[in-house]
């Protein structure tokens, strides 16, 4: 039958960590910790699955958890947030990014999307009949040029995607960048999709600032987070998306059809361990102590590292090492060959930019980066 998505293959992510268990290989492709979650976030869901929390929670997400996390941004931010009318609780940012996309974008619409880009969005886009509009950004900065982003804008143009801090380009926005934004959402009268799920990993004393923040933005945002990135919990899928009411209203009118409701007793036990700001204050430290181990032994291993401002990736060009294969063959041959697995960059793009990069994760135990070093140790 006629595909819907004829160009997609499986995922990137799934593709590289099934090599890597073939392989016995070191995973630092995928991103997600190797180390546990907090023992109090665990002690939590044991608690309200013994409470009896085990029945459909309601459709926008528990009151709590929503309450909870409008809290969250008062109080570290100073962004007001409506808990009922504003925050709508979903499995993982996955499924808030393509609800945000499907509850805007009609068949034959665009969506700009800035390359390198996390491998959901075009997808998500394609699924709708809609446009994905595609600009590159380029290593090692990786900064918007927002005069060629608003030449890519078209009658038909309905959304802007961005990502910020950025998977895999690690870079971070200015508030320059989010005036741009605004002022071309404005004039253009866009809404805008921030995927700002790693709101809290942000290195060397640099400052996520969020859509939420920019009123021009607030009005016309879907801003997504996800709870797997803050509280190194992955397989939970639990996420969130801030909207204004109305934009709200109309996301949840999917979402109550995508997915009625997301994991009851997963709500409970984060609107708990959001109580406590210790819970995510200490990630930029955790998380650059890590970038600041891995980095040394990829360097000493002949890899040339971009900086990585944000997220839990390291960009790194392999050329010196292997010069005449694609990024696609280096991640496999350095997972086959040399155990340490990796994610090619090109993937991220349209048009093959960026195919003498490559990402490693290091969300890991200081171990397991340690061991990933010294196998890397015999590339050179
Ligand atoms: N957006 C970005 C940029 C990501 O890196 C990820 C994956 N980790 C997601 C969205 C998806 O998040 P979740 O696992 O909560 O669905
Ligand atoms: N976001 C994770 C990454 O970039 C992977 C998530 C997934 O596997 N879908 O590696």
């Amino acid at each position: 039958f006629a595909s819907k998505l004829p160009d997609v293959g499986t995922t990137i992510f799934t593709v590289m960590s099934q090599l890597a268990n073939e392989h016995g290989a070191i995973n630092l492709s995928q991103g997600f910790p190797d180390y546990p979650c907090h023992p109090d976030l665990l002690d939590a869901l044991t608690r309200a699955t013994r409470a009896g929390h085990n029945q459909y929670a309601p459709m926008a997400g528990l009151p709590a958890l929503r309450q909870a996390i409008a809290a969250k941004l008062q109080r570290s931010r100073g962004i007001a947030v409506d808990a009922d009318q504003e925050i709508t609780i979903t499995a993982g940012a996955t499924q808030a990014i393509f609800t945000a996309i499907a509850t805007v974008l009609h068949a034959s619409d665009e969506a700009i999307v800035l390359d390198p880009s996390y491998d959901s969005y075009a997808p998500a886009i394609a699924a709708q009949g809609a446009i994905p509009v595609r600009v590159a950004l380029r290593a090692p900065d990786y900064a918007v040029d927002w005069q060629e982003v608003e030449r890519a804008v078209t009658p038909r143009t309905r959304m802007i995607l961005i990502n910020n801090p950025n998977n895999p380009s690690t870079s971070i926005f200015s508030a320059a960048d989010l005036d741009a934004l605004a002022a071309i959402a404005e004039r253009h009268d866009l809404f805008v999709l921030s995927d700002e799920v790693y709101e809290h990993l942000v290195f060397d004393g640099l400052e996520h600032r969020s859509v939420l923040a920019q009123p021009a933005l607030r009005a016309r945002s879907f801003a997504i987070y996800s709870f797997g990135k803050t509280f190194h919990a992955t397989g939970w899928k639990i996420g969130y998306c801030v909207a204004p009411p109305n934009m709200t209203a109309e996301l949840r009118k999917i979402h109550q059809f995508l997915v009625f409701a997301v994991n009851a007793p997963a709500q409970h036990a984060l609107a708990e361990h959001l109580a406590d700001p210790a819970h995510w204050q200490a990630l930029p430290g955790f998380f650059q102590a890590k970038r600041d181990r891995l980095a040394p032994g990829l360097r000493a291993a002949g890899f040339k590292l971009l900086p990585s401002s944000g997220t839990y990736f390291q960009l790194a060009d392999f050329r010196g090492l292997r010069a005449n294969i694609s990024d696609v063959e280096f991640a496999r041959w350095l997972t086959i060959e040399h155990g340490v697995a990796c994610i090619p960059l090109s993937v991220f793009h349209v048009d093959g930019h960026d195919a003498g990069l490559v990402r490693f994760c290091f969300a890991k135990r200081d171990e397991t980066l340690d061991a990933a070093i010294a196998r890397l140790a015999s590339l050179r």
